[in-house]
């Protein structure tokens, strides 16, 4: 066993939110590592996200908090509203002295910007078309083997590669595998000087409706911009040649035809779409194990939470500081350092992904009548428990001294 943690070398697979922010927290403990990415660097791609306080609480940690604000948009409450427009609850969500950061809603793109600047600035190696094929483990160390042929060794291998995890096929070969929810994710960009109808009020706050017919979210996005997402349910998902053609007039005919009604200013998002994304989503089963030997399981190939929990990547982030700060802590006992990590996080990953699940049913669609009593239930419940039932998600921190 290694016993001291800055004599470590440890192998990221996966260049995304967890595998760039364990770098960069590795980078802060002394410890090496480099990052192998499965594809390019591709600047500005993927969709929206929304980064609750207790992930900005990481990024702070990081010193990117400011970046990460000034690229997106603060969003300071829920606001939960009928198809027609009637407020259902509001619920602070951005409560800097409550919970020490706001939310905020970025594209993909902008955040792996700000995390590669810092990566680069940081003298951190990060390889690009390096696509785990296999793992060798031996007494004194890991061997990684990617697609091209090339390999790379290390003391420890941490696998930060999504919710299809190669890493996670190797190290549990018989444990589950992601399935399709039933459910395909819609969304898009908007430029905001598109929509006059949208009000400042709106941009800073995440905006949810709930109608009888389907889900609708809103939000600002990176400056100039707003985002929207909603579900379609469909028993069957995307075949990977309908998820590389879609079509923005397709998107935007589908959407109205379930929309069109909703309250202002839905109809015109849709419309004013420039970039639609269409994806299909995926749950993963709770795995027995997050580790083996010398090879842990960080963020999505650990634990992948529901889009619908908003809390995706801030978990991916609290996952790489919390192991970056075991690992420098164990002083090089890895074995420590990833039991107590599975230990601590497990609980409190697995009550997210429970809420996931639980606020994906809420987005069904149903007839208009039971639509009605969920938002009468919603209406109560959120108002009397709201703030109280999201602070022990919001106001969790790790002290890194
Ligand atoms: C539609 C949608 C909306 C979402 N909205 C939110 C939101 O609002 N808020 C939120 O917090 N979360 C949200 N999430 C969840 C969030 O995106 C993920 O939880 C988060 O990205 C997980 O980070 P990660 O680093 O674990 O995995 P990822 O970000 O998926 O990164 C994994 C990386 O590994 C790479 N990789 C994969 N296989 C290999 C391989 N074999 N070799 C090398 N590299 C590999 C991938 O290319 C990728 O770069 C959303 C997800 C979806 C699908």
């Amino acid at each position: 066993m290694i016993n001291n943690a800055k004599s470590l070398h440890v192998l990221i697979i996966g260049g995304g939110v967890g595998g760039l922010a364990l770098a960069l927290f590795l980078k802060k403990a002394g410890i090496t590592c480099a990052v192998y990415e499965a594809y390019p660097y591709k600047e500005g791609a993927g969709g929206g996200l929304n980064i609750a306080p207790n992930g900005m609480n990481i990024l702070a940690a990081l010193g990117l908090a400011d970046d990460i604000i000034a690229r997106g948009s603060v969003t300071l409450e829920h606001c939960f509203r009928s198809e027609h427009g009637k407020v259902l609850a509001r619920i602070p969500y951005g409560n800097i002295s409550k919970y020490g950061q706001p939310g905020v809603s970025i594209s993909r793109g902008a955040l792996y910007e700000v995390l590669t600047k810092e990566i680069n600035k940081s003298g951190i190696e990060i390889k690009y078309n390096k696509r785990l094929l296999s793992i060798d483990q031996y007494n004194t160390g890991v061997k990684a083997h990617f697609e091209d042929g090339s390999s790379s060794s290390g003391d420890i291998l941490i696998g930060a590669d999504g919710i299809r995890s190669k890493t996670r096929n190797i190290i549990l070969p018989e444990g589950p595998q992601p399935g399709y929810v039933g459910v395909i994710g819609v969304g898009g960009f908007v430029k905001i000087t598109d929509i006059p109808e949208l009000t400042a009020q709106e941009l800073n706050r995440l905006n949810y409706t709930f109608g009888a017919r389907g889900f609708f979210g809103y939000c600002g996005a990176d400056q100039g911009y707003a985002m929207w997402w909603s579900n379609l349910h469909s028993e069957t998902e995307l075949s990977a040649a309908a998820l590389q053609e879609i079509s923005l007039d397709k998107v935007k005919q589908e959407m109205l035809t379930i929309y069109k009604n909703f309250h202002l200013p839905v109809a015109a998002l849709i419309n004013k779409t420039e970039r639609p994304i269409k994806l299909n989503i995926s749950d993963i089963q709770s795995l027995p194990t997050w580790q083996k030997d010398r090879v842990l399981l960080i963020g999505d190939a650990a634990h992948a939470v529901s889009p619908n929990a908003g809390q995706g990547a801030s978990m991916a982030l609290e996952d790489a500081m919390y192991l970056a700060k075991l690992l420098r802590d164990n002083a090089g006992n890895y074995k420590a350092a990833f039991l107590q990590f599975e230990k601590d996080r497990k609980p409190r990953v697995e009550k997210i992904v429970a809420e996931g699940r639980k606020r994906s049913a809420d987005k069904e669609a149903l007839s208009p009548l039971k639509a009605k009593i969920r938002n009468i239930m919603m209406s109560i419940f959120l108002t009397l428990f709201g703030i109280k039932g999201l602070d022990w998600l919001y106001k969790y921190k790790i002290d890194w001294e």
